[in-house]
């Protein structure tokens, strides 16, 4: 991977960004975008656009959320503890014992308490702890000490960062969107600097925000965009380690290329050309199969309007929703360069109707 896009990476999966705080996340995008756009913009809701030839009738969405999972404080104790909820979908035990940063005024470190073993009765035992078992802890001792630097609403992520495993594989927190984010930025790059867009069609790649909530920032973009086609892309559970069933799931590995979904949330002409893309560009790729609605910002989009003609790309990943999810680099690459050729194939009369 080139050097500088490697680092991209590195510094969106290092960004904190939870849903509705996704601003240095979107900096991150505006600021690598800017270069080899023809324009970028910022919504009121905070999704950012990059757009390649924005006067051309045809438009095609790409996106990706920027939003991760985290915690909100929504209660400072006299005891110096603050009390927390989850954004998004947490297993709530996987908070239990780790480190956090609380971003306030400033980035203060924390901890995630929770009862010790020895003190959990016996039925205590038996149970997983709930989310509002647990309180973050940053060594406070009282309310006033805490709130110089921590208020009501700030929001706390793990402290994990990126981390290349081994062969192509690498770690982060949040690569659960971070990796769709890259791609979309790599795929607008790739048709910017090496081109083959047909003349009559333009590309408004969307760093959306609080997918994790409910698809809330894909929604609001692509009504404000209007385009006829779309490409989401998210990161899919890897159906590929100890304990998940390929017959119940589905089969989806590591290592072996981009996901295309297939079900009534994509297009059929989408998927086709996808299909005949990836062929063509030598592209591996994986059949993901969802029998209703997606829980991606793919679904907003096909429901936009009066409908628009949706495909969902997705980037293999395991833990997903904990702070090590690990995927493959190549995976990246092959996803970028199979939503760029995508693209390529999408001319002004393109008629995406399933007749
Ligand atoms: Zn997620």
């Amino acid at each position: 991977m080139r050097s500088e896009s490697l680092a991209f990476l590195k510094a969106l999966a290092n960004v904190p960004s939870p849903s509705g705080y996704e601003r240095g996340a979107a900096r991150l995008y505006r600021e690598y975008t800017e270069p080899f756009s023809d324009r970028v913009s910022t919504d009121v809701h905070g999704n950012v656009t990059a757009v390649l030839n924005p006067d051309a009738p045809m438009k095609i969405m790409l996106t990706a959320h920027m939003d991760e999972i985290g915690f909100i404080v929504h209660h400072i104790g006299d005891d110096g503890l603050l009390y927390i909820s989850g954004i998004g979908g947490h297993d709530s035990v996987i908070p239990v014992g780790q480190r956090v940063w609380v971003h306030g005024k400033e980035q203060v470190p924390g901890v995630v308490g929770s009862k010790a073993i020895h003190l959990l009765d016996e039925e205590e035992l038996k149970k997983k702890p709930k989310l509002t078992d647990l309180w973050v802890d940053v060594g406070a001792v009282s309310r006033e000490q805490i709130e110089a630097v921590i208020q009501l609403g700030d929001v706390i992520t793990y402290q994990y960062e990126f981390q290349t495993l081994m062969g192509d594989r690498a770690t982060a927190r949040g690569f659960d969107n971070k990796a769709g984010l890259f791609v979309v930025a790599e795929a607008l790059r790739s048709l910017s600097q090496e081109g083959g867009l047909h003349a009559g069609v333009g590309v408004y790649a969307v760093a959306s925000v609080q997918e994790e909530i409910g698809s809330r920032g894909a929604r609001t973009a692509a009504f404000g965009i209007a385009p006829q086609t779309g490409l989401a892309v998210d990161v899919g559970h890897a159906i590929d380690y100890p304990g998940v069933s390929k017959a119940r799931h589905g089969q989806l590995d590591i290592g072996k290329g981009p996901s295309v979904s297939r079900g009534p949330n994509t297009n059929p002409v989408v998927f086709e050309l996808l299909s005949e893309a990836a062929k063509a560009e030598g592209v591996p790729f994986q059949v993901s199969v969802f029998p209703s609605a997606t829980p991606t910002d793919a679904n907003a989009m096909q429901l936009n309007r009066g409908g628009m003609a949706v495909g969902l790309l997705g980037v293999a990943i395991r833990y997903m929703h904990t702070p090590c999810e690990v995927l493959s680099l190549t995976d990246l690459q092959q996803c970028a360069r199979l939503m760029a050729a995508y693209c390529r194939r999408v001319t002004a009369e393109t008629d995406f109707t399933p007749f």
